[in-house]
């Protein structure tokens, strides 16, 4: 059996909960439990912010190339261990192995892209008003920043995250999703071979609320970001005014996928299969609603199902995997719930006809057609593999009814008419949009939403700004 790590990582040693308390971490395919790790007390907890806080101190003080060559060897042992991390990754979240090791380069990339940034924090000098005066702004780390992961990408989220915030000269507490805590552990280890300093990288797991709590109060932690649920984003939106701390917030989706009469249909199923069933369709920015024009339904429609019958539904660790399994039951009870209230609402079913294999997190993917803005599916994040499909009749209805909804993450639009295309893309209230394309994510790119999707974004040019603070210098000659 695989040797996980199952101990927190905090200023630089290995560490348990003071009462030795621990939690369990299963495969979410075969429930077959991988390891347990510290459920730490919240004396732990403050002392790990308390040491991360002092690491601070140091690693501030650090030449700026010194911190970029650290993220670039972290970005090299990651690619190294690419198989090791891949396989982590499956086997507590369950996804297929091909796309486990497309998060692990993907993750790498955010830490070499990173190491470029981090020797590019240029401040400026502004002509001011008096010729005996000078004005200077100089870009300063925010301080210790805490981040709350999700399950969905184990590695990948806190990646993005920990790359820009140790770029920026801060240290780093994180709190990984409770079933998914092995990978960023893994992180953890690696990170001080890495040449990390001690208590610059610290990975902390037990009762999400209390940790939470503990960040969210402490006067020592100057900002949060967090990837997860819209709900608990409210939370700690509401607990960040006790101090005042900056955010950032990677919250819920809810994405049109337009399919324009003129579009491509070869291209917008291949798209849809990737932004569809991806980690199966547990993903932020997977498609939650296509939008497909009446003109075209009926062809989109078939192909789409011809094609999800083809998708091999198993454990990720099987090579020839395509759609995994979802994190738990639970997960798949709500992704049942919302197929079934949308039948009883007048939506056509299709399920497909792939093989499910035994286990109760395995969901057979499904078309659901005949979608209406009154049915939950329409609202909710599905986070499943299912299609909900709606029909439009001309440009203005897509764009109402693409908008029709709280949140402001990713949309697609698939037209073979650039130009059109564009209009409406700039038409979208959402933070990033997909033209012809689903693969959206990258590190050059800006990610984040508006809405109730949050606030902020991650990688590219403008994510190393979320760690830095402004100070500007009013000097008189
Ligand atoms: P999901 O529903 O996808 O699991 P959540 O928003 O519940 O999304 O979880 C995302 C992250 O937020 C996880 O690390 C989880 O443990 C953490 N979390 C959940 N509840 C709270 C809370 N009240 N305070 C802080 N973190 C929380």
């Amino acid at each position: 059996m695989k040797n996980f790590h199952s101990l927190c990582m905090v200023n630089g040693s290995w560490v348990r909960s003071s009462d030795e308390k621990t939690f369990e971490i299963a495969n979410p395919a075969t429930k077959a439990p991988l390891s347990s790790v510290p459920a730490l007390t919240s004396s732990d907890v403050i002392m790990a912010v308390d040491n991360s806080a002092k690491a601070f101190e140091t690693w501030k003080n650090m030449p700026a190339r010194t911190r970029s060559d650290i993220l670039i060897s972290i970005a090299n042992l990651l690619t190294e261990r690419l198989e090791e991390f891949a396989s982590t990754i499956t086997s507590e979240q369950g996804k297929p192995l091909s796309e486990a090791r497309g998060e692990v380069m993907y993750a790498a990339h955010y830490f070499r892209w990173f190491s470029e940034e981090a020797v590019r924090i240029n401040g400026d000098i502004i002509p001011a008003d008096s010729p005996t005066k000078r004005i200077l702004v100089l870009k300063q780390p925010i301080g210790l920043v805490a981040a709350i992961t999700p399950w969905n990408f184990p590695l990948a989220m806190l990646a993005r995250k920990a790359a820009a915030a140790l770029a920026a000269g801060c240290s780093f507490i994180a709190k990984p999703a409770p079933e998914t805590p092995l990978t960023a552990l893994a992180l953890g280890g690696l990170a001080l071979e890495a040449g990390l300093p001690a208590g610059v990288f610290n990975v902390v797991t037990g009762d999400a609320e209390m940790i939470g709590e503990i960040f969210m109060s402490s006067p020592l932690v100057k900002k949060v970001t967090f990837t997860g649920s819209t709900e608990v984003g409210k939370i700690l939106i509401r607990k960040s005014a006790e101090t005042v701390k900056k955010l950032t917030l990677e919250l819920g989706g809810n994405a049109p996928f337009i399919v324009n009469e003129d579009a491509d249909l070869e291209k917008a199923i291949e798209g849809a299969i990737y932004g569809k069933f991806r980690n199966a369709g547990q993903t932020c920015v997977c498609v939650n609603r296509f939008l497909v024009h009446k003109k075209v339904v009926e062809d989109f429609t078939t192909m789409l199902s011809a094609r999800i019958d083809k998708l091999v539904v198993g454990n990720g660790l099987n090579p020839d995997s395509d759609v995994g399994p979802l994190i738990s039951q639970e997960a798949h009870a709500k992704v049942s719930r919302l197929v079934e209230m949308a039948k009883q609402m007048g939506a056509s079913i299709i399920p497909s006809a792939c093989a499910i294999p035994n286990g109760s997190t395995f969901f057979t993917p499904t078309i659901v057609a005949n979608v209406k803005p009154e049915m939950q599916i329409w609202h909710e994040e599905i986070f499943g593999p299912v299609c909900a499909l709606a029909t439009f009749s001309n440009d203005e209805e897509a764009i109402t009814l693409a908008n029709d909804t709280q949140y402001g993450l990713a949309a697609y639009i698939y037209s073979k008419d650039l130009s059109r295309a564009m209009v409406m893309s700039e038409r979208l209230e959402f933070g990033m949009v997909g033209i012809n394309d689903t693969a959206i994510s990258s590190v050059q790119a800006p990610f984040g939403g508006i809405k109730q999707s949050g606030f902020g974004r991650e990688g590219s040019k403008y994510g190393i700004d979320e760690y830095l603070v402004l100070k500007y210098l009013s000097v008189q000659m």
